[in-house]
């Protein structure tokens, strides 16, 4: 338990002084812990925190039920215009049809009134049948679906429990979505992990292929304990060739969030993911058993450091929303390290996704184990921010001179 206390005393330091985060508006609700496939790097079975063990398989209706009541209650207490209802896993779509009709429902008729509710989805596409598809269209759920590059790669590391390689019904999945989804005038994001193994132009002809509209990808759940079995340069230059490929292209059709994310910060956003930028953000991840959790991605740390000691069932969500981790969680760029505080790109990358932070000795005091990726991938989309700024304004010129 050692890195566990370091990484709460860490906590526990930097919150005295840090600003209290903005109420929640996203709210990850894992309704499934078990999953149908068996990913190499899942944070949730195989890495260092097992407690999906000692959890329910399937949330229970009384849960589910004390949970949209807190939800309700928290966005009447701030009065928030809008909120994020976001179904996860393990795979929620194992626990089944009967099943995610009636959390929708609950959740429609619970959070009815003032707040806008967009319910989304996040699954592995493999058990998408058109049965599933009107479900998601009765409900209006949104979805993501996740595939980890071209079969090969995705093959290598989205395995079923057998092995076996899971990027063709994943596929299949996600085509019959986008067949339906179109008909509702929107499209499926689609999710992957980054992985240097994969050719950019690779990934990039998959993402063509696959008609993506919304893209983002995630960096692997690594920590100074265990870090990256990759070299960092290898990945700087991946993540450099993909975004080369997307802006290049220039198509507003294509969305890959990382990167726009890091446009946004550039030019002075102040909104953030939770995994770049450190900018507050409102989010919460309840477990199957109604437990409050800081990141469920801390799992990939240390057993037991997702624990914050709150449950739905018990406790309002506005009492986690004071705890130091959950603190952390939603405002990193409150606490950086010493070398993250004195770094040029520090408002861009925020120190990096609090997960990646991680070390036994020094908790979250530290640089994302991917900084040496980050200040590249961030110094390059500057560069050319910047060169394509100063040819616009080269164009403006020429065009009040020619207006003379
Ligand atoms: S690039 Fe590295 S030093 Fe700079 S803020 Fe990010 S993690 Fe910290």
């Amino acid at each position: 338990m050692l890195g566990v206390d370091v990484a709460v005393k860490t906590f526990r330091d930097a919150c005295t002084t840090a600003p209290v985060v903005p109420p929640i508006s996203v709210f990850i609700v894992k309704l499934a812990e078990l999953c149908n496939i068996n990913c190499r790097y899942c944070y949730m079975y195989n890495l260092k925190d097992v407690s999906y063990l000692n959890r329910p398989k399937v949330m229970a209706a009384r849960t589910r039920d004390a949970l949209i009541a807190r939800i309700r209650e928290h966005a009447q207490e701030h009065k928030l215009a809008r909120i994020t209802l976001m179904l996860h896993g393990g795979e929620p779509l194992l626990a089944g049809k009967a099943y995610i009709e009636g959390w929708a429902a609950a959740a429609r008729s619970g959070l009815a009134g003032d707040t806008e509710v967009l319910l989304a989805m996040q699954t592995n596409g493999i058990l998408i049948d058109d049965e599933w598809c009107e479900i998601f269209g009765r409900h209006d759920i949104r979805l993501g679906v996740s595939i980890d590059g071209p079969r090969a790669y995705n093959d290598k590391y989205r395995v079923d429990h057998r092995g076996a390689g899971t990027f063709d019904l994943a596929v299949a999945g996600y085509r019959r979505l986008m067949r339906i989804e179109a008909g509702r005038g929107h499209k499926p994001a689609l999710l992957s992990v980054a992985n240097p193994e994969i050719p950019p132009r690779e990934m990039w002809n998959l993402w063509r292929s696959l008609e993506a509209r919304f893209v983002d990808f995630l960096l692997p759940h690594y920590t100074h304990d265990d870090p990256p079995p990759f070299d960092l340069r290898l990945l700087s230059d991946w993540m450099i060739a993909l975004f080369d490929l997307w802006w290049e292209h220039d198509d507003p059709e294509i969305e890959v969030r990382y990167f726009r994310n890091i446009i946004n910060l550039i030019l002075g956003s102040t909104f953030s993911m939770d995994y770049l930028g450190g900018k507050p953000t409102g989010i919460v991840v309840i477990e199957s058993d109604g437990a409050v959790t800081g990141y469920d991605t801390l799992r990939a740390c240390e057993e037991g450091l997702i624990e914050l000691g709150f449950n739905v069932r018990e406790n309002s969500l506005e009492s986690a929303r004071t705890h130091p981790i959950f603190r952390l969680c939603n405002h990193p760029g409150a606490f950086l390290s010493p070398t993250c505080a004195r770094c040029r790109v520090r408002d861009v990358c925020g120190g990096g996704f609090i997960t990646h932070r991680y070390s036994r000795e020094r908790g979250f005091n530290n640089p994302s184990v991917y900084c040496d990726s980050l200040l590249a991938i961030i110094s390059h989309i500057e560069r050319r921010v910047a060169a394509e700024l100063r040819q616009a304004e080269m164009a403006a010129d020429c065009i009040a001179l020619s207006r003379r």
